[in-house]
């Protein structure tokens, strides 16, 4: 099959994958919006998804975001980043993304709030959870999520939607539950304990091999690469 097809055909069973997990969840699709995960995905075959009508693309690389900018020129579509971000990356990134979900401390908050002052401008954010207490991975601990969420909140040029976690990786998909779990209980709790001020509506978190139980466990955004474009290099 050519590359286009191909893509075209795994967007297609992505959508009817998606509608099977809502349906056994007891959810309605369109509350799961599909977030494209393009690194190391070259911008003619993202285009090629994002004519299909996926318009979310996430970003883990400032680099992989300005390479990628003639490509994607003219397409409706908007950019998040979702991988770690640096402090000194901070002025590149706001150039090209809507939304960073990698949000992790305060000093981060602290300087993306003091640019965007400068900017006048405000973005949304999404606080990152390491909900598998993987030495490797970045996000806020779980303990000290609810303190980062509240000082986000705080910021006003930061618009703060929700929270995202990667799950445990492993083969087995049931492992990750756990960790989509407690990234709802979080919500839950920070939702609960502001009277509701705070609602985090976003819940992005579920990949490729384990959206089924994100979605079960209330995602409301999944990230999706290999599932669309297929295998990366390692
Ligand atoms: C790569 C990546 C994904 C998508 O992973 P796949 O297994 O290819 O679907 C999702 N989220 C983040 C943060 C990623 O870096």
């Amino acid at each position: 099959m050519q590359i286009d097809a191909r893509i075209q055909a795994n967007v297609t069973a992505l959508h009817e994958r998606i509608a099977h997990s809502c349906r056994a969840a007891g959810r309605d699709p369109a509350d799961v919006d599909i977030l494209l995960a393009t690194k190391q995905v070259p911008a003619d075959r993202i285009a090629t998804a994002v004519r299909t009508g996926i318009r979310l693309i996430g970003e883990n690389k400032v680099q992989e975001l300005a390479e990628k900018d003639a490509g994607l020129a003219g397409l409706d579509c908007t950019r998040h980043f979702i991988g770690h971000l640096q402090s000194n990356k901070v002025n590149q990134v706001l150039r090209h993304v809507s939304c960073i979900q990698s949000i992790d401390s305060v000093d981060l908050a602290d300087r993306l709030q003091r640019r965007l002052d400068t900017l006048d401008q405000t973005i949304d954010v999404l606080v990152q959870v390491n909900t598998s207490a993987e030495d490797s991975k970045f996000g806020v601990t779980a303990d000290g999520a609810a303190d980062l969420i509240r000082e986000v909140a705080r910021r006003d040029r930061l618009r703060l939607r929700g929270l995202m976690t990667i799950g445990l990786p492993s083969d087995d998909p049931e492992l990750a539950r756990p960790s989509y779990r407690s990234l709802r209980a979080i919500r839950d709790d920070v939702r609960h304990s502001t009277g509701g001020e705070l609602r985090l509506d976003v819940l992005s978190m579920g990949m490729s091999h384990d959206l089924d139980i994100a979605i079960a466990e209330g995602a409301t955004m999944v990230r999706v690469g290999t599932a669309v474009f297929g295998t990366r290099q390692a």
